[in-house]
């Protein structure tokens, strides 16, 4: 793939991602929101990067542009080089799944699949080859090893989000992008989840950027990045 080719020759660059001049609004008129107003930021490469604001303030629709799951109205997202709006809509859904890892509240896990085949789907849908032993130190390392063969329903929300975090995890993305991964569990568990997000990011050098609205969760990350109105206001 000919983003790959350019992608890799730029790895050494600090900077991961560069946002400049996003603009994503709704409706029009009285109704006109300004979900992402004009904003432009830079994510330095094995980072955990903490994004904050109050509900609505645009956290989301930012993720989501940068995650490429939604086209800006204007505006340029560049992931290790590549300028992913430059890239035809199949193109795209193909970075995406080599390029970026995501990890959603509601875990999105496949229901009729177990916690293997949950983790390893992403690559067999570019028809990557499993190194089972990449795959098992993942598990090991996630705490998942017990419940490889577990179907979902078995599995307990944190036992759920690890999959989760594991199916990013073994795509070896550039960059993870989690929006509130532990707002649908308790706090203990929170913890937990968080601790592990955040040695695997050290671990594994990977690069994340997550979404909340927790204090305590944005103090565990290496920079904090505040939105307020769709505009970023401290970083
Ligand atoms: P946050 O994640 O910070 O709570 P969001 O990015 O979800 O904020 O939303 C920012 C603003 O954009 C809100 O006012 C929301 O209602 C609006 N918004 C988000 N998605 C859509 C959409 N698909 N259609 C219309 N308005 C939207
Ligand atoms: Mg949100």
């Amino acid at each position: 793939m000919k983003t790959d080719i350019k992608a890799d020759r730029k790895v050494d660059k600090k900077e991961i991602l560069t946002v400049e001049n996003l603009v994503k609004h709704y409706g029009s008129d009285e109704n006109l929101v300004r979900a992402v107003d004009h904003t432009s930021l830079t994510i330095e490469r094995g980072k955990f990067t903490a994004i904050v604001g109050r509900s609505g303030s645009g956290k989301s629709t930012l993720l989501h542009l940068i995650g490429g799951l939604d086209r800006p109205d204007k505006g340029i997202v560049r992931i290790a080089g590549t300028d992913i709006f430059s890239l035809k809509d199949d193109r795209l859904a193909e970075f995406r799944r080599k390029k970026i890892g995501f990890i959603f509240q509601d875990y999105n896990l496949i229901p009729s699949l177990n916690v293997w085949e949950n983790v390893v789907l992403p690559l067999g849908l570019d028809n990557r080859k499993v190194n089972s032993g990449e795959v098992n130190a993942v598990l090991e390392r996630i705490g998942l090893t017990e419940k490889k063969e577990a179907m979902p329903n078995v599995l307990s929300g944190g036992q759920k989000q690890r999959t989760a975090i594991a199916r990013a995890l073994v795509a070896r993305p550039a960059i993870i992008l989690a929006d509130e991964p532990t707002g649908n569990l308790d706090s203990q568990t929170e913890l937990e989840v968080m601790s592990l997000l955040k040695s695997c990011v050290t671990d594994f050098g990977q690069t994340l950027v997550m979404i909340t609205h927790d204090e305590m969760i944005a103090q565990m990350a290496d920079r904090v990045i505040e939105v307020e109105d769709g505009k970023v206001v401290n970083n």
